[in-house]
């Protein structure tokens, strides 16, 4: 667990030197395989292996974080920080919140410019792989940061639920813009241009609901999911494999 990290924090915190689970699945889900159906070649799993090899060495996951207390809670909207932000149903799915997190993450602009250079050289093969690599990091890293969430704030006697982000479950990708301005990407060198594009591009920003009394388990039980491998807390065991 991270000392000192509360999920309440009001000032923004930058979490850095964070873990990546590169998915092979993952990776292949977003070039377009369908688990189970489609078999990688072993030419793929080559080109898997050199990808996140090369990945690994570019990436520099970064998060920015900050708590926000919750104003007004209804139906299909939430109010926090000025801001009002529609999120279907979320009244139901959360529960009664105290506060909202947000965070953003991004493994950085490394990747993307070999990425780029890749195509230049007209690597294509490795340039398609190395990109699905860096989306599949950062997506992990949202997880991570999901669930380093739930985990700090179990002793503060609060529940974390899933994140969701603008662009997702019906949330308007236009209210990226009131995201950013609740937690700014600015200290992790993220900036968000006026077509709600985020620079670097592999990066998430995320909202969750935080309370005593907020709904958790709602998609799916987010421990079996879970990388905190030493959490007391958890309510069932991990899915797949936590990393150590
Ligand atoms: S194991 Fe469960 S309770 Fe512990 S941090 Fe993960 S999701 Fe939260």
């Amino acid at each position: 667990m991270r000392e000192g990290l509360s999920v309440l924090s009001s000032a923004p915190v930058v979490l850095d030197a964070l873990p990546l689970r590169i998915d092979r699945d993952e990776v292949l889900r977003f070039q377009g395989y369908k688990k189970g159906l489609d078999v990688p070649t072993t030419e793929i799993l080559a080109l898997f292996d050199e990808a996140v090899r090369l990945g690994e060495a570019l990436m520099a996951p970064r998060v920015v974080y900050r708590a926000i207390p919750v104003t007004g809670q209804y139906a299909d909207t939430l109010e926090a920080g000025g801001e009002t932000l529609h999120v279907p149903a979320i009244g139901r799915l959360w529960g009664p919140l105290q506060a909202v997190g947000v965070g953003i993450c991004t493994v950085g602009t490394a990747i993307e410019e070999r990425v780029r250079r890749l195509f230049d050289e007209r690597e294509f093969p490795l340039a398609v792989m190395l990109d699905s690599v860096g989306s599949a990091a950062v997506e992990s890293l949202a997880e991570y940061a999901n669930d380093l969430l739930c985990q700090v704030a179990i002793p503060e006697g609060l529940r974390v639920t899933n994140r969701v982000s603008p662009g997702y479950a019906g949330w308007d990708t236009a209210e990226q813009q009131a995201l950013f301005r609740l937690c700014p990407g600015a200290p992790i060198d993220v900036m968000l241009n006026s077509a709600c594009v985020m620079t670097p591009a592999k990066t998430i920003s995320f909202m969750a609901g935080i309370g005593p009394e907020a709904r958790v388990d709602h998609y799916f039980t987010q421990c079996r999911r879970c990388w905190m491998a030493e959490c007391a807390y958890r309510r069932a065991p991990a899915a797949v494999t936590v990393r150590r």
